[in-house]
C-alpha cells in the first residue's frame, strides 16, 4: 500500500518545494535524535517522506499514487533506511549520515569492483556482409596487472586498515547547521572509501590492480549484420578497480556506402541503363553480385523504362536463416543523343514500319496501359 507522504510532513498533496522543505525543517527541529531521542522512528518517517517528495522522479510516482520505496530494495520504515542507500545523499545535504543512534552509515565499499564494458567500431563492405568476415581490431582497455594479478600489493605485502577512517572508508566531522550541531559524513580521501591502504603498492600498476593495455584481436562478424548492430565479446571490456572481473566488448558495425548496389535489409537493388534497342528488343545482361557470382538480369522485349527486374536469391544472407534476399535491377532506357547518317536511315525505316504515333495521354489511355503516369501527375497536381 502506498504510504502518505505529503500526511507525514503535514503539508498538501500540491505543495511547493519550498513548502516541503520548511515543513521537513519544523518537524526535523522538534524530532531531531539530538533534541529528542525518543522520536527516532517518526524523524526517519519524516526524512523519508522528505526525501522522497524532492526526488522529482518519486515525487511523480507518488502523484501517480504508487509508492517509490515498496518493492525489493526500497527500504521504507520497518528496515533499515540507509541499507537501500536512498537516505545517504539527503543525510549529507542536512545531516550526515551514521552519527549517534540513527542510521548505520555505508562502509567501506571493497577494493574490488567489476569493470565498465567498452566499445570499439568497425567498417565493413557489403561485400563482407554477405559473407560474413573475421575483422582486426584494436582494443585499448584496462587489463589484469600481470605483476601483482591485481592485488595491487608489491611482492607478497598485505593492504593496511586505513589509517585515517580505521576502515569505514568514511569520515564523519561535526558541523554547526539550523539544526544546532550535526554529523556530516564524506568519502575517506586516503583510501577513496576502500577502507584500506597498500603501503607497498606494486610498481607496475600503482595499486590498482590492472593497467591499460592496446591489444589487437580479431572478431568473427556473422554475415547479413546490419549498421549499428553490435557483436558482444563477453569479459573483453575493461578489468575493474583491483583487478574486478573485467565488462564485455561491444564491437559496432558500420556499413560502408556501395558504388553500385543500395541496401534494403536483405535485400540490394541496383540501375542498369539498357539501350533503347535493347530495351526493345529484349537482351539478358550480366551483374557481378556482392556474393563474388554473377546474377542475369533478363530483358523481355518491349521493356519500358523504369522497369524493375527482380533476380530472386541474389540479395544479402539473412542474419539468422542465411535465406538470400533478391536482387533488383531498376531499368532506365536510354535514347541515343546522337545518331550517325547510317542510324537515322535506320530509324527512319523503323519509323516508317511501326505503327507507333505521338498521342496525347487521356485518362482511359493510361489505364489500358497499367495506369500509372497520368493518375500519378494529376495527384501530384491536385496537391498544390
Ligand atoms: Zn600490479
Ligand atoms: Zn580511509
Amino acid at each position: 500500500m502506498a504510504r502518505d507522504y505529503y500526511g507525514i510532513l503535514g503539508v498538501a498533496a500540491g505543495a511547493s518545494d519550498q513548502e516541503i522543505k520548511r515543513a521537513y525543517r519544523k518537524k526535523a527541529r522538534e524530532l531531531h535524535p539530538d533534541v529528542n531521542p525518543d522520536a527516532e522512528d517518526e524523524f526517519k518517517e519524516v526524512t523519508t517522506a522528505y526525501e522522497v517528495l524532492t526526488d522529482p522522479e518519486k515525487r511523480r510516482i507518488v502523484d501517480a499514487g504508487g509508492d517509490p520505496l515498496a518493492g525489493p530494495g526500497g527500504g521504507g520504515f520497518g528496515g533499515d533506511p540507509f541499507g537501500a542507500g536512498g537516505l545517504g545523499d539527503i543525510f549529507q545535504t542536512f545531516f550526515g549520515g551514521g552519527g549517534g543512534g540513527f542510521g548505520g552509515g555505508r562502509g567501506p565499499r571493497g577494493r574490488v569492483r567489476p569493470g565498465e564494458p567498452a566499445l570499439v567500431g568497425v567498417t565493413l563492405d557489403l561485400e563482407e556482409i554477405a559473407a560474413g568476415a573475421r575483422k582486426e581490431i584494436t582494443v585499448d582497455t584496462a587489463v589484469l596487472c600481470d605483476t601483482c594479478t591485481g592485488s595491487g600489493t608489491r611482492d607478497n605485502s598485505k593492504p593496511v586498515t586505513c589509517a585515517t577512517c580505521h576502515g569505514a572508508g568514511e569520515i564523519q566531522a561535526v558541523q554547526r547547521s539550523f539544526l544546532g550541531q550535526v554529523m556530516t559524513v564524506r568519502e575517506c580521501p586516503e583510501c577513496r572509501g576502500v577502507g584500506e591502504t597498500i603501503p607497498d603498492p606494486c610498481l607496475k600498476c600503482g595499486g590498482d590492480g590492472r593497467v591499460r593495455s592496446r591489444r589487437s584481436m580479431t572478431v568473427k562478424i556473422p554475415a547479413g549484420v546490419q549498421d549499428g548492430m553490435r557483436v558482444r565479446l563477453s569479459g573483453q571490456g575493461e578489468v575493474g578497480p583491483g583487478g574486478g572481473p573485467a565488462g564485455d566488448l561491444y564491437v559496432e558495425v558500420s556499413e560502408a556506402a556501395d558504388d553500385v548496389f543500395v541496401r534494403d535489409r536483405d535485400d540490394l537493388h541496383c540501375t542498369v541503363r539498357v539501350p533503347m534497342v535493347d530495351a526493345a528488343l529484349g537482351t539478358e545482361i550480366t551483374v557481378d553480385t556482392v556474393l563474388g557470382g554473377t546474377a542475369t538480369v533478363a530483358v523481355e522485349p518491349g521493356t519500358q523504362p523504369g522497369t524493375v527486374v527482380r533476380v530472386r536469391g541474389q540479395g544479402l544472407p539473412h542474419l539468422n536463416s542465411g535465406i538470400r534476399g533478391d536482387l533488383h535491377a531498376h531499368l532506365e532506357v536510354v535514347v541515343p543523343k546522337k545518331v550517325d547518317q547510317r542510324q537515322t536511315e535506320l530509324l527512319e525505316s523503323l519509323r516508317d514500319a511501326g505503327e507507333d504515333t505521338v498521342e496525347l495521354v487521356t485518362a482511359s489511355s493510361t489505364a489500358a496501359a497499367g495506369g500509372g503516369l497520368f493518375s500519378k501527375l494529376r495527384n501530384a497536381f491536385a496537391g498544390r
